[in-house]
């Protein structure tokens, strides 16, 4: 009986400590959202986005290799040849459909992690809430950035959503080159991901160890082949 009674105080003791310090104190830890919007964290994973390249082309390759990573089938791509005289892409094909059932989505990001081209990225946009089935179904309309770099929602009028995190890219992390070099296996790079353009060489990808913020593991050794030897 006294244990019990013991337990009531002490669990009574924590909330009074919590309400005098949210009433008096720094002890608030909720905000009003939608009229606050709280900071993500770097690698928040939200809606995706299609990028391209400062030209204008688009990254995808349509080559599906997106599709066939994700592990819970919410993709739909389909590749077209490039035409001769107005490619889409630098590739053979472009992503002629390119579909994402958001109500599928686990957001995992090995979509991001399988594409070669850094065509499809993670934005920190997360509301899409929709009243249908349908609207859940983002297309290359909704998906494929801009060519001025801005990028489209479904809901362009959503008043619960910040819409400028669209352009807000997630850190997303490689563990091996994006040519598939083994020197490199294991070893992290991040890059914020989002936008028009080419990034800088991932942290860690650069074949510079001196250039990495980051400490080698000790068995670890320093990648033989530099990036400019290899053309
Ligand atoms: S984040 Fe994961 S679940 Fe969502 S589309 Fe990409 S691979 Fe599929
Ligand atoms: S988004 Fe990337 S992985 Fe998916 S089809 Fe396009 S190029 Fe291939």
């Amino acid at each position: 009986m006294m244990g019990i009674i013991g337990d009531l105080l002490k669990g009574m003791g924590v909330t009074g400590r919590q309400m005098i310090a949210t009433i008096f104190g720094d002890g608030m830890i909720t905000t009003e959202y939608p009229k606050e919007f709280r900071e993500k964290p770097d690698r928040f994973h939200g809606r995706h986005v299609l990028n391209r390249y400062e030209d204008g082309m688009e990254k995808c390759i349509g080559c599906e290799l997106c599709a066939g990573a994700c592990p819970a089938r919410c993709i739909y791509v389909r590749g077209k040849e490039n035409p001769a005289d107005a490619p889409v892409s630098p590739g053979e094909r472009f992503g002629f459909v390119y579909e994402i059932n958001m109500l599928r989505c686990i957001f995992c990001a090995l979509c991001v992690e399988a594409c070669p081209t850094e065509a499809i990225t993670m934005t920190h946009l997360f509301e899409m809430s929709t009243t249908n089935r349908e609207d859940a179904i983002y297309t290359k309309t909704e998906l494929l950035i801009n060519e001025d770099g801005s990028a489209n929602h479904m809901f362009p009028d959503d008043r619960l959503a910040n819409l400028s995190e669209l352009l807000q890219a997630d850190g997303w992390m490689r563990a091996t080159a994006p040519q598939g070099r083994v020197e490199y296996e294991g070893i992290p790079g991040w890059t914020p991901s989002a936008g028009v353009g080419l990034r800088p060489p991932e942290v860690g990808q650069s074949g510079d160890a001196a250039a990495r913020d980051f400490t080698l593991p000790d068995d670890a050794t320093s990648p033989e082949v530099q990036p400019d030897e290899e053309e």
